[in-house]
């Protein structure tokens, strides 16, 4: 009797056991990573995310990349139609009507102007406008004579109340490359957030945020090698971060042995040249991508000093004799 009682529940035990297995494989069997990448704003868009449901994954994807469309088509300067291209048509004439989004990245590209003594300039395209990296062409000494009183960002005045905007001099013209992409990552975080995802990673070219980590294991994010095509620098290993990096082997052409690429110092209208790469990490991408561009321009001392003074920010830079650089938290790094 007793033993027959004790051989049922065995069985019912074993029964437990069996659905238990069978539920855990079915869930896990759905839940896995889901990836979509695609060239968009000029670059190459990834993102990445843990989620159970195939379906939904595939959609909260698809929004991912028209969230990244959307913003391009607001803020490109290529695109004729934009948002920015209306406003750098109207705004030398007198106040033009903005959308609240344009505001806050104007506000916030301000901001980091005012932090950074202003080396962030996104009036620096008043003469950036005239570069073209890949045709090798740069405007001459006389053109940027012409053209430098033109970058200074408090040239535009951004009025809330009225929610306009508007240039007080002639010949400015804004970009927001610099700014934009971080903030397009940042908004499509927050679109995965809003939709309970936990573990996920976006990038767009240089500018990328994590939320959460990867399986209870850090994400490993690369530093590229300035000057080596493909291959890593350092390897760090982030959670919950934003990590940017700005370097001068993005767009460039080379003439008489000097580089000419896409980070201008507002200051001459010409390259910055004390540094191969920056790379930031923050909170927000908006931000880390901001200030990649800004620590470039200051060169590797200025840029350190100033990111030492700012709670949560690190920076990792090589500077132009190929030297690294580490902001203090990081100085374990230092091999
Ligand atoms: P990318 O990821 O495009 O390489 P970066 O973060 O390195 O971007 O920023 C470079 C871009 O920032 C340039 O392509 C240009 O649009 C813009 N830019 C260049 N110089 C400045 C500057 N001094 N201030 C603000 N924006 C700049
Ligand atoms: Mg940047």
């Amino acid at each position: 009797m007793f033993r027959i009682a004790r051989r049922q529940s065995i069985v019912a035990q074993l029964q437990c056991l069996l659905l238990a297995v069978v539920l855990l494989f079915s869930t896990a069997a759905r839940a896995a990573w889901y990836e979509n990448s695609q060239h968009i704003m000029g670059t190459q868009i990834t993102a990445e995310l843990w989620h159970d449901d195939a379906e939904q994954a595939a959609r909260l994807l698809d929004q991912v990349m028209a969230e990244m469309r959307r913003i391009e088509q607001a803020f490109s300067p290529y695109i004729d139609n934009s948002e920015l291209s209306y406003i750098n048509r109207q705004a030398p004439q007198g106040w033009v009507n903005a959308s609240d989004e344009m505001l806050d990245l104007l506000a916030k590209s301000e901001q980091v102007s005012d932090l950074t003594g202003g080396a962030f300039d996104i009036t620096y395209a008043s003469i950036g406008r005239y570069y073209d990296y890949r045709k090798g062409q740069r405007p001459d000494d006389a053109l940027i004579e012409e053209n430098l009183a033109a970058i200074d960002y408090q040239h535009v005045e951004i009025d809330r109340q009225r929610r306009a905007v508007r240039f007080r001099h002639p010949a400015v013209y804004i970009d927001l490359g610099g700014i934009a992409k971080g903030h397009a990552v940042d908004r499509c975080i927050a679109l995965l957030a809003a939709a309970d995802v936990s573990e996920a990673s976006v990038s767009a070219g240089g500018d990328s945020r994590i939320l959460g980590d990867r399986r209870g294991e850090p994400w490993n994010v690369g530093i590229a090698d300035p000057r080596a095509d493909g291959e890593v620098t350092a390897l760090l290993p982030l959670t919950d971060t934003a990590v940017s990096t700005s370097g001068d082997y993005e767009r460039f052409y080379e003439d008489d042995g000097i580089r000419y690429h896409h980070i201008l110092d507002p200051a001459t209208g010409d390259s910055a040249r004390a540094s191969m790469s920056v790379t930031i990490l923050g909170p927000e991408a908006t931000l880390t991508d901001a200030l990649s561009t800004s620590v470039f321009v200051m060169g590797p001392d200025k840029g350190l000093d100033l990111i030492n003074q700012l709670d949560g920010i690190d920076a990792i830079i090589v500077a132009a004799d190929g030297q690294m650089r580490y902001s203090a938290d990081l100085e374990e790094l230092r091999p």
